[in-house]
């Protein structure tokens, strides 16, 4: 005799998982019902987006700052408001030239056909975002889509909640949740997101995890692009101008307190020129930022396991007998403000946890080299950055060193600016990242070119129809000339 089959209540996992799932379903149809939005439309939610984040921008620096501890108000402005406003401007101007299909020639052999390549919007667009810029790298993606004419689904970090929170009432203040909906949950939230079939998934996180969104996007075949992190170099060369280069590279350094993706995370220097580098290192970190603990323009570390993971930094260098600086000018750098003191790694062997890992944070190593070919054959050796630094006068050396490494973007003579220019492509390449942003390369990201052919009442390429004779074997001489 067989038993009942036994109900077996959903765990709350399950149910979230449906619930999100539901979500997506309802976006989808609503996507299906209504077709691509006007431009107009994409103008004007875009515009309501800018206005809202201007009208809201107190309560989302206070929100951030929460989150970290203390995350200086002008870097929010800075490095989150800002770039989400030019961006939203940007597309706003340019968007009747990107939505506008494009002519394109079909070549003589098929003439007088025409031929153009539409721009769809592919409908369901799922976004997951990291802790380090909470609000930026979640609605820079968020705009891109929106302005391809698509639907999001945002999963902001755990990490930063009062953010994520913000960012749900805002969205949800202002768009449908057929239109945008968002997601508030960690890890496990995430991977369930992950699993969702959306038309295109957008990932900023870390290259471990960016493995496991590829993975589970792949069983949907979900196309994927991929914001990932890692180990971008700073080369100095022999003819940079030191006080400038120091002063950029410990800016793009220390903002945040490091916790940026395109950080420089270490540099490489003639090993003449080390002692003048530390010495300018120390003189301007103690210029940018005279106190730490009681100075609101130093951030604060996001959380304690980040400041221990960062503390064993020094702590294994310090214990190898790594020459260790820290810049810590009132000895204030007190644990309970989670303000990491900046800290220099003077030549640490590349065995160390700091050489191997992602830093993300206020501590540099510095190494040195002999000659230009053993700093790009040391960057040659390890996984492409996300972001390569040059600092030097002699424009063959630049080119030299530009085309012969590769990372994701660039800059030389300045460190982080390369993410501000909405018309370069921002994005890594191998374990920094797959695809880009920014700009027309978001709109594309987020767009179906579709290939259309139109046939002219002229048609020429009836005549290679069957049966085959002598017209066809003139055809093929031609076209095969
Ligand atoms: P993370 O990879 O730990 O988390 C990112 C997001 O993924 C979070 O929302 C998290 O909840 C979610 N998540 C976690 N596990 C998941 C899973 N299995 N499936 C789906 N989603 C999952 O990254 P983080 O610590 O928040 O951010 C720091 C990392 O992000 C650094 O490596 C940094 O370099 C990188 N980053 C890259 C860029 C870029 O533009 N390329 C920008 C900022 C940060």
């Amino acid at each position: 005799m067989s038993s009942p089959p036994i109900a077996v209540a959903p765990t709350a996992m399950e149910a979230a998982a449906a619930r999100i799932r539901a979500m997506l379903e309802a976006q989808r149809a609503a996507f299906l019902r209504a077709g691509a939005p006007a431009l107009q439309a994409r103008r004007a939610d875009l515009q309501k987006l800018a206005d809202a984040v201007r009208r809201n921008t107190n309560r989302l620096a206070a929100a951030i700052s929460a989150d970290f501890g203390n995350r200086s108000r002008h870097e929010t402005e800075l490095a989150e408001v800002f770039p989400v406003l030019a961006s939203i401007r940007h597309a706003r101007r340019h968007l009747a030239r990107w939505m506008r299909p494009k002519r394109v020639s079909v070549g003589i052999e098929l003439m007088p056909a025409r031929a153009r390549i539409l721009y769809q919007p592919v409908g369901v667009v799922g976004i997951i975002s990291p802790w380090n810029y909470p609000f930026q790298l979640a609605v820079m993606p968020l705009v891109a889509a929106l302005a391809a004419g698509n639907r999001v689904m945002l999963k902001p970090s755990e990490l930063t909640p009062r953010t994520a929170e913000f960012l749900a009432g805002l969205l949800a203040g202002l768009f449908p949740a057929e239109q945008i909906t968002t997601v508030l949950g960690d890890a496990e939230v995430g991977a369930a997101f992950a699993r969702l079939p959306f038309d295109h998934l957008f990932f900023t996180g870390s290259t471990a995890v960016g493995r496991k969104v590829m993975q589970a996007a792949a069983e949907n075949l979900t196309p994927v692009t991929l914001e990932l992190g890692g180990k971008s170099p700073c080369i100095v060369a022999d003819d940079a101008a030191l006080p400038e280069a120091v002063a950029s590279i410990m800016h793009g350094k220390l903002l945040n307190a490091g916790q940026t993706c395109v950080a420089p995370d270490y540099v490489l220097l003639p090993k003449h020129r080390l002692e003048e580098f530390v010495a300018l290192a120390v003189a301007t970190t103690q210029k940018f930022y005279p106190t730490l603990a009681a100075n609101p323009d130093y951030t604060s570390i996001v959380d304690d396991r980040h400041c221990r993971r960062l503390a064993q930094y020094a702590a294994e260098a310090k214990a190898g007998g790594t020459r260790v600086v820290e810049i810590d000018p009132n000895r204030g750098a007190r644990p309970d403000t989670r303000k990491i003191a900046p800290t220099l790694l003077i030549e640490p062997p590349d065995n160390l946890l700091v050489m191997r890992e992602e830093i993300f944070g206020p501590v540099l190593p510095i190494k040195t080299y002999h000659g230009l070919n053993e700093a790009i054959d040391y960057i040659n050796a390890r996984p492409r950055p996300l972001a390569l630094y040059y600092f030097g006068a002699d424009r063959g050396k630049r080119d030299e060193v530009l085309r012969r490494t590769i990372s994701g973007g660039a800059a030389v003579n300045a460190t982080l600016f390369q993410f501000a220019v909405e018309r370069l492509p921002f994005g890594g390449i191998g374990a920094s990242g797959l695809g880009a942003y920014h700009g027309e390369f978001g709109f594309q990201t987020f767009s179906h070119r579709k290939g259309v052919f139109l046939q002219s009442r002229i048609d020429l390429t009836r005549l290679l129809r069957p049966p085959f004779g002598r017209v066809v074997n003139l055809m093929l001489k031609f076209l095969n000339r």
